[in-house]
């Protein structure tokens, strides 16, 4: 049934979609078998999965949404496709994205945007978030049953409010980047999207798993010390029916907040209070200047990664004469001028300026400095002490703070489509970078969040909002919790 939904709707959120037919299809009745006789290799045996198209696999093309790598397959799979493949599940085809993950709406795609599924109250077209917009959108029109994409500063958790679907970000280094197409690798990571908290926790107890090939693979000694955390009588009550602190950050309550917005925030504390768990106002002075932060380190890791696209270790070669000397003859400008779009050189020219000797300082060093005291802000407000940085000797607990925060995943609903692919004089290019206001600073923290849909009545009918759940670091399963109580 879900592979016909990827032909009969076009949402364009597949790249490369599941062929018709092949062997996937024994495979899903095999599967089928094994859960019969109560046998499942786990619980996405024979489950459709599709994975975002910077996510290496051997059989399909991996384009990155990208002119430049149009004709790209990998010759391996990524850590994260031969551990779903493993576990039963079959690679459901390759979602389309913002061109190698930049952008926030998925209309910065050489194979063209992706429509949401969900449409606004006048049924016109809007964004489905980005960057891993296809993904949110094949799972949010049971094109699949979960799907994997990237989070870097949101791509996953603002694609996931917008259709109403579940994204889940882990925390940094848990999940291998092996075989992901590196954008920013200090803030990359692989999340999963599905239809509920529950679907992806299963998903993410699958892909956890240290990699030796992925150097910023959490090591086993690491992992142990966070379960050593997590399991110690003082945190392991949050996991059973404890009640929770939750914290609500009042430097998240900014004017371009909508009124749904704001309405299921609302909804959401007080949904939590019922259950018996008290809620926190907290302050977080320096998530201000988060949004600025990321823009400059993104860019910055981007304009390196980037490099190896120049048409001789990767990516496709422009047509011409190859460095005959005039101004259209060079192999690598022709290359890169003609296979990156705007946003991507946007980012490249940014990039290598924030990394240039005489701006270094300025930016780059600067940007590095303000990431640590978004991490600090965090840390002073979760009662749970960071589990890699706390002594031995230590408490790992304080009094009086929170066990998680909870914010909305977006300011507002998703705009129009045609609105945002217009051009007009009055736009910006950096204007959609304020969508990702809330979710920036859990990506430079490495801190583990989730955005879960919630429905609040409107006066045109039910509006949809992402709300988000942010933990420290390794506390990813108090965190999978608190987003299946807000479902
Ligand atoms: N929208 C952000 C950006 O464009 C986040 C992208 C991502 O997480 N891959 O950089």
């Amino acid at each position: 049934r879900c592979v016909a939904n990827q032909y009969a709707h076009n949402f364009n959120a597949f790249i490369t979609p599941l062929s018709r037919t092949g062997s996937w299809q024994d495979r899903v009745r095999e599967a089928d078998a094994r859960r019969e006789e109560g046998n499942p290799k786990s619980p996405v045996d024979g489950r459709l999965i599709s994975i975002k198209d910077n996510i290496c696999t051997r059989e399909l093309p991996t384009t990155c949404a990208s002119k430049i790598l149009d004709k790209f397959t990998s010759p391996f799979n990524a850590t994260v496709v031969d551990q779903l493949e493993a576990a039963g599940a079959i690679v459901a085809g390759k979602t389309n994205l913002d061109e190698f993950g930049m952008g926030s709406n998925s209309i910065n795609s050489h194979f063209g945007p992706v429509r949401n599924p969900r449409r606004d109250s006048s049924g016109e077209d809007v964004s489905a978030g980005g960057s891993s917009g296809g993904s949110a959108a094949s799972v949010a029109a049971d094109q699949c049953f979960a799907s994997i994409g990237t989070d870097t500063g949101g791509s996953v958790r603002l694609p996931a409010a917008y259709t109403g679907t579940v994204g889940f970000k882990p925390s940094y280094g848990l999940i291998s980047r092996w075989g992901v197409v590196a954008y920013a690798n200090s803030l990359d990571t692989v999340g999963i999207i599905g239809k509920t908290a529950g679907n992806v926790r299963d998903i993410f107890n699958i892909l956890n798993l240290h990699d030796q090939r992925d150097p910023t693979s959490l090591s086993i000694p690491s992992r142990s010390r966070i379960q050593a955390a997590i399991e110690s009588p003082q945190l392991a009550s949050r996991l059973n029916s404890a009640p929770l602190r939750i914290g609500v950050p009042k430097e998240y309550n900014v004017s371009e907040l909508t009124s749904s917005v704001r309405r299921a925030w609302a909804l959401s504390l007080a949904h939590l209070k019922k259950q018996g768990h008290t809620v926190h106002s907290v302050s977080l002075p320096d998530t201000k200047h988060a949004l600025s932060t990321y823009y400059v380190l993104g860019p910055a890791e981007a304009s390196s990664n980037l490099a190896k696209f120049d048409g001789v270790r990767y990516g496709s070669r422009a047509e011409g004469p190859d460095g005959d000397g005039k101004p259209d003859g060079y192999l690598y400008s022709n290359t890169r001028g003609q296979g990156f779009g705007q946003e991507v050189k946007r980012r490249i020219v940014l990039g290598t300026f924030t990394l240039s000797a005489g701006e270094f300082d300025n930016y780059f060093i600067q940007a590095q400095r303000v990431r640590r005291l978004v991490q600090q802000d965090f840390n002073a407000v979760f009662a749970a002490k960071h589990p890699l940085e706390v002594e031995h000797t230590d408490k790992l607990i304080r009094e009086h703070d929170v066990d998680v925060i909870i914010c909305p995943t977006a300011p507002s609903s998703p705009s129009r489509l045609k609105d945002l692919m217009s051009k007009s004089a009055d736009k910006s290019p950096l204007d959609p970078y304020v969508g990702d206001v809330f979710t920036v600073p859990a990506s430079l923290a490495g801190l583990p969040a989730i955005s879960v849909p919630v429905t609040v009545p409107g006066e045109e009918g039910a509006e949809l909002a992402g709300i988000q759940v942010i933990g420290q670091y390794g506390d990813d399963q108090l965190v999978l919790k608190v987003g299946e109580m807000l479902e």
